[in-house]
């Protein structure tokens, strides 16, 4: 047997959650085709687990090439997206013989596409700048685009996209999802072609404009796009629970503080639970006192400052405080958003940074 460390950190992935999750999005997207988003390792969750547990999802995006050719080592077959394409010629060849979809987003891309001559067509999908203003054509160069890739005959079928800046809120001074969806479909008029458009956000509120094929990320893992609708509102359930234990207890009497800075000093004696959780595994250092957690199913708090490897909580009012008391970071009882906030970030930046020394499990 290999050697398995017994620090009680854990992150449990839930097949069930993620499944229904995805489900969600087909209640939203009905006609609309799924590429469940996986980049930045599964948004933490592990990419090639998200990818088996989502048999029905139709393609998977990612920007990393490394998960895009270990989902094919591993027999995968279905579509495959590379969100930001290639980033030297010699990807263009990899993209050919592996059929991994490309982003076409800049003209160095299509340069080198134009200059290689690869062994099989590659499917392109080219990225449309319609105001986010990070990635893509503008809508004047479309025509010319379309045009130079149908030229290369290395092209198997020319796809469209573009992302939204806003639509995750509904605000009057800011780049709105309709003025973006009518760039692009003004620069797209009389062009063939599926498209693609909507994340989280816009599959959620924007559920009429669902292209042929939607880009959820965020909802399948559980967590929302959005700052003022929690996952529960959204009908989500939270793929990742990150468990840990209580591993020593110390009680303060008043005055006597905890932890670096001595940030939490005790008004009154506080029973203080030490966690095997800190920022090294990707807890956020920045939590404030009284960021939410659970202890043997009850709700608690975070006080003092988060070291490297642990963290300390408030056990005063819970019966019986011990070593071994199983504690949830966040997960089932604690929305991972409600950390975020209290941390001043987004469930994304959280589930994104589990570092790679928590163990990650499967559960149903
Ligand atoms: C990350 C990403 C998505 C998914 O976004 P969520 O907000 O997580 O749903 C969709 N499209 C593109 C191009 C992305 O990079």
């Amino acid at each position: 047997m290999p050697f398995r460390h017994a620090r009680p950190l854990v992150a449990e992935v839930s097949h069930s959650a993620l499944q229904h999750n995805l489900a969600v999005v087909k209640q939203q997207a009905p006609y609309s085709r799924i590429w469940a988003v996986i980049k930045a390792d599964g948004y933490g969750h592990g990419a090639l687990r998200v990818a088996d547990a989502l048999p029905r999802a139709d393609g998977l995006a990612m920007l990393e090439m490394e998960t895009a050719l270990a989902l094919r080592e591993d027999k995968e077959t279905r579509p495959i997206l590379l969100l930001e394409g290639v980033f030297n010629a010699e990807e263009w060849r990899l993209c050919a013989q592996h059929q991994l979809q490309a982003t076409l987003h800049s003209e160095a891309q299509l340069r080198w596409l134009e200059t290689q001559r690869l062994p099989a067509p590659v499917v392109v999908h080219v990225k449309i700048n319609t105001g986010m203003n990070r990635l893509g054509f503008l809508p004047n160069q479309v025509t010319t685009v379309y045009q130079r890739l149908l030229a290369s005959k290395q092209v198997a079928d020319i796809r469209w996209l573009t992302h939204f800046a806003n639509a995750d809120h509904d605000a009057h001074d800011t780049l709105s999802v309709s003025q973006q969806l009518t760039a692009f479909d003004t620069a797209l008029a009389g062009l063939p072609g599926l498209r693609s458009v909507s994340n989280s956000a816009a599959i959620l509120r924007h559920a009429g404009h669902a292209a042929d094929w939607v880009r959820p990320g965020i909802m399948l893992y559980g967590a929302t796009p959005f700052a003022d609708q929690s996952a529960a509102q959204c009908g989500l359930r939270p793929a990742m629970t990150l468990r840990s234990e209580i591993i020593a207890i110390q009680t303060l009497t008043p005055g006597q503080a905890v932890g670096y800075g001595s940030r939490f000093v005790a008004t009154t004696e506080t029973v203080i639970g030490v966690v095997a959780c800190g920022y090294a595994d990707g807890y956020p250092r920045h939590a404030p006192d009284g960021t939410p957690v659970a202890v043997a199913n009850l709700p608690s708090r975070l006080l003092g400052r988060v070291s490297m490897d642990m963290l300390t909580i408030d056990l005063t009012a819970i019966p019986r405080p011990q070593i071994g008391m199983p504690v949830e970071l966040w997960g089932q009882q604690v929305p991972i958003d409600a950390v975020a906030q209290a941390a001043g970030t987004i469930g994304y930046e959280l589930m994104c940074a589990v570092a790679p020394r928590v163990d990650v499990v499967d559960v149903p």
